[in-house]
């Protein structure tokens, strides 16, 4: 399908100078809207496909304002508090104009193709000099293959790497479309125990784990990504998942992402119930075997965040 300009993309953020999602200096950009429901998600602004009001509660001085103003009626005082309910809210935006104190933020903001490429190349030496690029991530990409498409073409147009950083759920001919635009995946693989997947994430793995077949047949150059969740998916399915990423040609780093809790704050700010808090955040020694398992394996390892 012709791109259009007019296409546009929900995206929460676009993060400038990331070092970790792929090689170089690189633009990150956050598509909204994600297939899957981890319990640990770090980022969840980003899984509904809709725009989403932030709320800063510690910064609201009482006013009352954003409550007259909303038109759905979904500010109410609780506590002494002013809280949205999320089923009336439409993200209008309405008491963000109103809120002198800045306590209510949208997150979803709708970019064109040409707004975006505009955007990322600003930053084009940064990516040249250092060997970087631009990356798609989310919430899951995959869910806009066609704006992905686009403005990887254009990207590419400009002599700019693109990586897709994605969890793999998707049919394989939304893949197999972006093949000549992408020049790496980065493939998150977060259980190899189907059961435990769909327990956690609230999905089946089958799908991903022929992707990454898929891609590797394809010769896309891979990097797989293994979070570590200490009881949740350490020990046997972290093996399994480093045993799987040997069966593939074309691995060009795996990197084993530890557990963390930063994201809890933005589960608050959407009114919404962080589950994995009594999880501790791993030591690095808790993979030690790990790492050893795949440098055994003659693979090239990172341990991130
Ligand atoms: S307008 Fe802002 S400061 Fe006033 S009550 Fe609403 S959230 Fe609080
Ligand atoms: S975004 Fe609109 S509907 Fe939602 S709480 Fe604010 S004013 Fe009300």
């Amino acid at each position: 399908m012709p791109c259009s300009s007019a296409q546009k993309g929900l995206i929460t953020r676009i993060q400038k100078y990331a070092t970790k999602d792929g090689p170089g200096i690189r633009s990150t950009v956050f598509m909204k809207g994600c297939p899957l429901g981890c319990l640990w998600c770090a980022n969840p602004e980003a899984i509904s496909s809709t725009p989403e009001i932030l709320v800063h509660a510690q910064r609201c001085t009482s006013c009352g304002k954003c409550m007259e103003k909303c038109p759905q009626g979904a500010i109410f005082l609780e506590e002494g508090k002013y809280r949205i309910d999320r089923s009336l809210c439409t993200s209008c935006g309405r008491c963000m104009e109103v809120c002198a104190a800045n306590v209510y933020e949208k997150t979803g903001i709708l970019y064109t193709i040409d707004a975006l490429v505009d955007e990322l190349k600003k930053d084009k030496v940064f990516y040249d000099a250092s060997g970087g690029g631009v990356t798609f991530s989310g919430g899951e990409p995959l869910m806009h293959p066609e704006f992905i498409r686009c403005a990887a073409e254009k990207l590419k147009e400009n002599q700019i790497h693109v990586a897709l950083e994605t969890a793999g759920y998707a049919q394989w001919e939304v893949f197999e479309s972006l093949l000549g635009v992408i020049d790496l995946v980065l493939l998150d693989i977060k259980f190899f125990d189907p059961q435990a997947h769909k327990k956690y994430t609230g999905i089946s793995n089958k799908i991903i784990l022929d992707n990454a077949q898929k891609l590797s047949a394809a010769h896309m150059p891979l990097v797989l990504r293994f979070i570590y969740i200490p009881g949740i998916n350490d020990g046997k399915d972290l093996m399994d998942r480093i045993a799987f990423a040997t069966k593939l040609n074309n691995v060009k780093q795996i990197d084993i992402l530890k557990y963390h809790k930063l994201g809890i704050g933005k589960y608050n700010k959407l009114g919404k119930k962080y589950l994995l808090e009594d999880i501790s955040e791993p030591e690095d020694t808790d993979l030690q075997e790990a790492i050893d398992f795949a440098k055994q394996q003659g693979l090239t390892v990172t341990v991130g965040g």
